[in-house]
């Protein structure tokens, strides 16, 4: 076999991880459908869904955001370490292979942070967690927004409100794909944007969700 470097301790491995970090990965474990968030029982809908349902109509994670998934994406997307990304689109691919959609959509970045990047991230996961299933880069941005992180939630809002702009219609069921959650500010604005464009089922597929 192969023999490489683990992508997360750099110890000799035959992975892309040791086994040791894969062990470390911690899964989602109990959910909200409808957002994501952590919860002590599997539930359609937490308490904050309830009180005001997002845009969204089921959300995905394969992994919970704490040590190690923040350097496994912050690698990925921050130092181009693509096998990090093969990683996370790996676990992304295996929660969601059996669901039904007719399109998957990578959240966009704006050019100028594209530029800086070289790829998007929610594109490269878009692409292997695919599986034959198309992929639609029907969202743009408008404009650059500031990065979200070190925001509040309602800051988080006002940022990306009117930050995507779109390209031709929508079949019936699409999943928007990122590599984070965190309030899902981003994502509930993106999903409002696709149901005016014709969607009536949207779903949300991230790799991590912060708790
Ligand atoms: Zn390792
Ligand atoms: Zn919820």
């Amino acid at each position: 076999m192969l023999i490489q470097q683990c992508g997360l301790c750099g110890c000799p491995s035959t992975a892309r991880l040791c086994a040791q970090c894969a062990s470390l990965l911690p899964a989602l474990g109990p959910a909200c459908a409808r957002c994501a968030i952590p919860t002590p029982i599997a539930v359609e809908e937490c308490g904050a869904c309830q009180r005001q349902s997002p845009p969204f109509d089921a959300a995905l994670a394969a992994l919970r955001y704490q040590p190690p998934v923040d350097a496994l994406l912050q690698g990925f997307k921050f130092k181009g370490r693509l096998a990090l990304g093969v990683v996370a689109a790996e676990l992304l691919a295996k929660i969601c292979a059996p669901r039904l959609v007719d399109a998957l959509i990578p959240i966009p970045l704006h050019r100028t942070r594209l530029r800086e990047r070289g790829f998007n991230q929610s594109l490269l996961l878009a692409r292997q967690v695919a599986q034959g299933r198309p992929i639609l880069q029907f969202l743009q941005r408008r404009r650059a927004t500031a990065a979200q992180s070190g925001l509040d939630s309602d800051e988080r809002r006002r940022n990306v409100r009117g930050a995507f702009q779109v390209q031709g219609d929508l079949p019936p069921r699409v999943a928007l794909i990122d590599d984070v959650m965190t309030t899902g500010a981003t994502l509930a604005e993106a999903a409002k944007v696709c149901k005016k464009a014709g969607a009536d089922w949207v779903e949300v597929w991230v790799v991590a969700r912060r708790p």
